[in-house]
């Protein structure tokens, strides 16, 4: 049944052009192909919860500003939500429930045990002070109140939020909980520095699962990473590491792109001297060992493989027309616009969905959560073997599973997540 169907019985309006219906429509769609029952499609058609809120935040001059936060809960069949948390202006509902649908998928394909949320406050970070941004993460925090807890809904950096920002989180968190379960508190978030209950291996951990998706899949479709070039759109915390590791496996990076600038070079482009650079210079611009280059140009760089790392849907149609590349593997969430995914893929141009290839992210992220629990250690090796078994274990299963349904990898994806989300379903009943 088409999803429109599915809104017009649930008494919703539909659009075509909303981010949200997008990427639902794609995820229902997909669980055609495994006969998903109709009544568990209208259940995932709807996030469970949607909590706004709004708070005050005193800046540094003695002014108040109102800030908006979300946190949208879809789906905790499988287990407590968990999904990142984005400091961004463009932040809005519909955008932060499409992610959380993502990461209900992305946690069920990887089988951890955790549901979909995702959050975010409306903001630009780069106009507050620290101070100010602190305040606003401890007022956030304490506004979603029980919204959040280690049992319940684990937030993680996303977009806009790194680490300091996790330790103001877990912080304002343990202050309001009872003095008898602050040990426990502590998984409430995840992606902490190492030295507040964080993980070995978390910073990395995206672009890291990123590469064992790559490196598993592409030499059966008759690439050698030791000889492949690449291209990457966003030079942030997926973008970098998802780099500098490819490298490490003997590929060449020759064009990337980050809100600063573009850069181009045939002989290749370090991207640790980048990486450096960038995070001196708060961007790629100016790197002196690579030229500028435009927009078009990147993105009609001849490379072998593309990796969006950057925000949703900046691949449009136009672009996309323009690609040379013959991969891409999705590194950020939801990269392609539908218009620019259904052109890509009647190309001949293969694309490694973001649900796979960046759910290396949230599985370090199930490592720290179950440190914390155990409050024990788990070395870097570790963290590497154990991240390196789950992606290599979800990459072959929607490979099987495009071979049995002869289908895109992202409808294979979508299906292969679908399945095992339906199957706790049936076993557990609706309650009552
Ligand atoms: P980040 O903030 O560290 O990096 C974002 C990058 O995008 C930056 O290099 C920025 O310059 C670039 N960018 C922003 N606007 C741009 C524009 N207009 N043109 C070109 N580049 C632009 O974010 P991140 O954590 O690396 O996340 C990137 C994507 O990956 C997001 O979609 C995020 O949801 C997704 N993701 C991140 C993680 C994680 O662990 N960090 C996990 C899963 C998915």
């Amino acid at each position: 049944m088409t999803l429109k169907k599915i809104f017009d019985k649930m008494g919703i309006r539909y659009s075509e052009d909303n981010i949200y219906f997008q990427t639902i429509n794609s995820i229902l769609s997909a669980s055609d192909k495994i006969n998903m029952p109709l009544n568990l499609q209208m259940m995932l058609a709807e996030p469970k919860n949607e909590v706004m809120v709004h708070f005050p935040v005193e800046l540094d001059n003695g002014d108040w500003e109102i800030f908006k936060g979300y946190r949208v809960q879809h789906n905790n069949i499988l287990g407590p939500y968990k999904g990142g948390i984005r400091f961004h202006p463009e932040v809005s509902l519909d955008h932060i429930k499409a992610l959380a649908a993502m990461m209900t998928i992305k946690c069920a394909l990887v089988k951890l045990p955790y549901g979909g949320a995702k959050g975010g406050v409306r903001i630009d970070s780069r106009n507050y002070s620290v101070d100010e941004m602190e305040r606003m993460t401890r007022r956030f925090t304490s506004a979603l109140g029980g919204n959040i807890g280690p049992s319940y809904d684990i937030p993680a950096p996303d977009v806009g939020t790194n680490a300091q920002i996790m330790a103001w989180m877990a912080d304002t968190y343990i202050n309001l909980s009872s003095p008898h379960n602050r040990l426990n508190s502590r998984a409430v978030v995840t992606g902490k520095p190492l030295a507040f209950g964080g993980s070995e291996g978390r910073d990395k951990a995206t672009g890291q699962g990123l590469v064992f998706v790559v490196a598993e899949l592409l030499p059966e479709m008759g690439y050698d990473l030791k000889k492949i070039n690449f291209s990457i759109l966003g030079f942030g915390n997926v973008g970098s590491w998802g780099a500098r590791l490819l490298q490490e496996r003997g590929s060449t990076m020759h064009a990337v792109m980050d809100h600063s600038g573009a850069l181009y070079n045939a002989n290749g482009i370090d991207a640790d001297d980048l990486a450096d650079y960038s995070s001196k210079n708060g961007g790629i611009k100016g790197y002196p060992k690579a030229d500028e280059t435009s927009e078009d140009e990147f993105y009609a760089a001849d490379v072998d493989l593309l990796i969006p790392a950057a925000l949703e849907q900046m691949i449009t149609l136009d672009r996309a027309k323009i690609l040379k590349c013959k991969v891409i593997a999705e590194g950020g969430n939801v990269p392609l616009t539908p218009e620019a995914e259904k052109y890509v893929l009647a190309n001949g141009i293969d694309v490694l969905p973001a649900v796979l290839c960046n759910s290396g992210g949230v599985t370090v992220s199930y490592f720290e959560w179950q440190q914390n629990r155990q409050a024990s250690y788990w070395s870097l090796k570790k963290i590497d073997a154990e991240l390196g078994k789950l992606m290599v274990s979800a990459a072959n299963r929607v490979k099987i599973r495009a071979k049995e349904l002869d289908c895109d990898m992202y409808t294979a994806a979508y299906s292969e997540a679908m399945s095992y989300i339906k199957d706790a379903y049936e076993i557990r009943g609706i309650f009552p």
